[in-house]
């Protein structure tokens, strides 16, 4: 066994509980790397908060006797509402929703516009977790990735936050073109500095149709190495580790009461409504997908018809969808789960698979559960894929 990924017990929060999701469509302006979905044009926000509340009050009958135990605000930019539209929202939901007693409630927040006012205004409302985008503490970084913010608001929003949130996370970008190491250590020390108790932590991913992409193709950009990403991740992993984080996700570092109680459901499979264009939502059976048109969307639920796309899982997608997801967490993957889940053939199989990722020491059988070694934990996308099943229905 690594002992340095030791086996803990999901939050308890996410525990037969349901969450909702509440996507925001809106950016004060593009970064260069994103493929979300969102608008730069504010016109519709007031519609937009309308016709949100109005989906969630459409989708009720979907959480009958379950009760909702997160509600997260994503985007987009979720900060970029009053704090009344937020508020609106989240009495919208216990109106129409059994929601316990003291949920977790996330706001995606960036920081120009966490100012202090913003800040007491959140500490006063439901919201009792931030998650800010800080991505870096450099000046250098934030133009490359045309981040709304400069370097000087990142810190001092962190500094406000820190000072009336308790539940807090950032966000950090690492594997950046012409990022030093030095300059990243400097980052990571500079979150800790603040005493953040979680940090997402993602890879700069050069995806299609983004300004990005097109910097590289004309190549004035040139994407960090995957030696150099890994580098990043590696240094990272040691220094949260060493400061009392679990890497409890590959992306996602919390100090203990400190995971995201909302991401971990979803990397459970537990159930949760998505409102909004693009968001997605997943109720156990099927997976669906509201159109990613803002003007389409308002226009659909303002007839009562929640414009979705929906895809029903079959068990082979759920098995792969497991052991993606469960090779990325602390969690692994639970082989007596795979039987009676899936059936027999599907525990052969992904032991079989596992062999050579055992032999390697990227994996590794800890009781009942599969998982990745902290070496393998960087790879865990790679290795899940030579876990699906193709052919076995
Ligand atoms: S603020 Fe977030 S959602 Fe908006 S463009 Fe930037 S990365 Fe994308």
């Amino acid at each position: 066994m690594d002992p340095n990924n030791v086996l803990r017990t999901p939050p308890s929060g996410a525990g037969g509980q349901v969450g909702i999701y509440i996507h925001i469509p809106f950016c004060k302006q593009a970064c260069h790397y994103c493929d979300f979905h969102f608008s730069t044009t504010m016109g519709k926000k007031e519609e937009m908060v309308k016709a949100l509340c109005k989906e969630l009050e459409l989708r009720k009958a979907e959480f009958l006797g379950e009760q909702v135990a997160t509600i997260y605000f994503g985007g987009g930019t979720p900060s970029v509402l009053e704090t009344e539209e937020i508020e609106q929202l989240i009495t919208v939901v216990r109106e129409y929703y059994d929601v316990v007693d003291n949920p977790e409630i996330t706001l995606e927040a960036n920081p120009d516009d966490l100012s202090e006012e913003k800040i007491l205004q959140l500490v006063a409302s439901p919201i009792n977790r931030l998650s800010i985008g800080i991505q870096s503490f450099f000046e250098e970084d934030l133009k490359l990735m045309n981040r709304a913010h400069n370097a000087l608001e990142a810190e001092k929003c962190l500094q406000l936050a820190s000072e009336h949130f308790d539940n807090i996370s950032i966000d950090l970008i690492y594997g950046m073109p012409n990022m030093t190491l030095d300059r990243w250590k400097q980052n990571i020390d500079k979150a800790l500095g603040f005493g953040i108790p979680h940090i997402s932590s993602y890879a700069l991913t050069v995806e299609p149709k983004t300004a990005l992409a097109k910097f590289v193709e004309d190549g004035l950009i040139t994407p960090a190495t995957d030696e150099e990403t890994q580098e990043h991740f590696n240094v990272l992993n040691e220094t949260l580790l060493s400061e009392g984080f679990d890497c409890y996700e590959i992306s996602n570092f919390g100090k203990p009461g400190y995971y995201s109680q909302n991401n971990s459901a979803y990397w459970q499979q537990k159930k949760y409504i998505g409102v909004g264009p693009s968001a997605h939502s997943f109720d156990g059976v099927q997976r669906g997908w509201n159109i990613n048109n803002n003007p389409k969307y308002i226009k659909s639920i303002a007839q009562n018809i929640v414009p979705m796309e929906v895809e029903v899982l079959s068990s082979t997608d759920k098995y792969n969808e497991y052991v993606m997801t469960g090779l990325r967490t602390i969690w692994g993957v639970s082989l007596s789960r795979i039987s009676t889940e899936f059936g027999p053939k599907y525990k052969e199989y992904v032991l079989l698979q596992a062999d050579k990722f055992i032999e390697e020491h990227l994996l590794f059988v800890d009781g009942d559960i599969l998982k990745t070694t902290k070496k393998g934990m960087f790879l865990a996308d790679g290795i899940a894929a030579d876990l699906f099943m193709v052919n076995l229905k």
